[in-house]
């Protein structure tokens, strides 16, 4: 059962589900937990979430499948990719076992909204884990509050896959070389706000950021990470400290190897080499694969396959993974949690 939402049109925003789950950490460990009608957070004005950017959010989708059956995709690396923010940030970690308990119970409560299959729209989770509590001073939190709530959202791409350019920031870097660029926290987008609403102003889907500490090398797509397809037949991708781990990249990098028989490459993309490759697109959660057209930089454009057409091997691999994550496509052994 369903309720009646126009499912082809959802885009992604806000939508307030009956349920979320929340679970309170105080003196030193976790309560149970539970869900909760109440889409508020009563915290303190003092919470180092709110001063000092003491925070932690995590994105994953859960799936509706042809047999009516409801999975998540890879939800253990989620955990785990919050436990090492939570590490980076002195927050106290959440078990894996809590965490896919959380959105499981989640998913179960707001079942109705898990968009039909067919589709291509989602049940879209965000667990954040903040701290809070009566602290000023800059130190962390000694309460801390893990709450995971959902929304359905749409198809990524209504008219089909289909490129967009993009434009090299030269003015803003995301991270620093060394800093929280590999954590998933709020403070590298606060930062990214100002250079992704300029380049939507110019026409561009978002802002492709180079490495930090040279301004040579290509690291984030806004919030995917990156990916080319080289002449050689190669999936490469950056490898940089200050990069976020993309599960879905890392997803992609399997694939490409096991099911299209490509070469797996993590390594230096310098923006000046982009004739090697013959596709590109930015991979996420929320963007899945977005075919890159062409990329701005230095007043130049660089187009890889087309402007208005994707490419073979970026088709294959969008194919595969959202036929895994729909469960039309057998999946490699443990990627898919059945919820139930
Ligand atoms: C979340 C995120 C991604 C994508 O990661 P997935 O695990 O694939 O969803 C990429 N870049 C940034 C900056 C992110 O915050």
């Amino acid at each position: 059962m369903t309720v009646d939402l126009d499912w082809e049109n959802l885009g992604f925003s806000y939508h307030k589900l009956p349920f979320r789950y929340i679970s309170y950490f105080k003196n030193g460990q976790w309560d149970e937990g539970q869900l909760t009608e109440d889409a508020t957070l009563h915290i303190s004005e003092s919470s180092p979430a709110l001063h000092y950017g003491q925070q932690a959010f995590e994105g994953l989708k859960a799936y509706r499948t042809k047999t009516n059956e409801i999975q998540l995709f890879r939800p253990d690396k989620n955990a785990q990719r919050l436990q090492k923010t939570a590490e980076r940030l002195l927050m106290p970690k959440v078990s894996t076992e809590k965490f896919i308990d959380a959105v499981k119970k989640v998913v179960k409560a707001n079942a109705d909204f898990v968009p039909p299959y067919g589709t291509g729209a989602t049940l879209y989770l965000r667990p954040l884990l903040i701290g809070v509590g009566d602290v000023i001073g800059v130190k962390p939190a000694t309460e801390y509050i893990f709450t995971v709530f959902a929304m359905p959202v749409g198809n990524y791409f209504k008219g089909g896959l289909a490129p967009t350019n993009f434009i090299v920031s030269e003015d803003y870097d995301r991270a620093a070389p060394y800093g929280t660029g590999a954590a998933k926290v709020g403070g590298n987008y606060a930062g990214s706000l100002l250079p992704g609403q300029t380049a939507h102003s110019e026409g561009y889907s978002d802002v492709i950021y180079l490495d930090p500490a040279t301004h040579t090398k290509i690291e984030e797509v806004g919030s995917a990470n990156f990916f080319g397809i080289s002449k050689d037949n190669e999936f490469v991708t950056p490898l940089s400290p200050s990069i976020l781990p993309s599960i879905t990249k890392y997803s992609l990098l399997q694939l490409a190897e096991e099911r299209l028989g490509l070469k797996p490459v993590e390594g230096d993309v310098p923006v000046e080499q982009l004739d090697r490759f013959v596709e590109a697109g930015a991979c996420g959660t929320a963007a899945i694969i977005s075919p890159i057209g062409g990329i701005q930089y230095k007043g130049k454009r660089h187009v890889f396959y087309s402007e208005t057409e994707v490419g073979p091997v970026t088709k294959r691999l969008y194919n595969e993974l959202v036929g895994i994550q729909f469960g039309d496509v057998e999946a490699p052994e443990g990627w898919i949690v059945k919820v139930d």
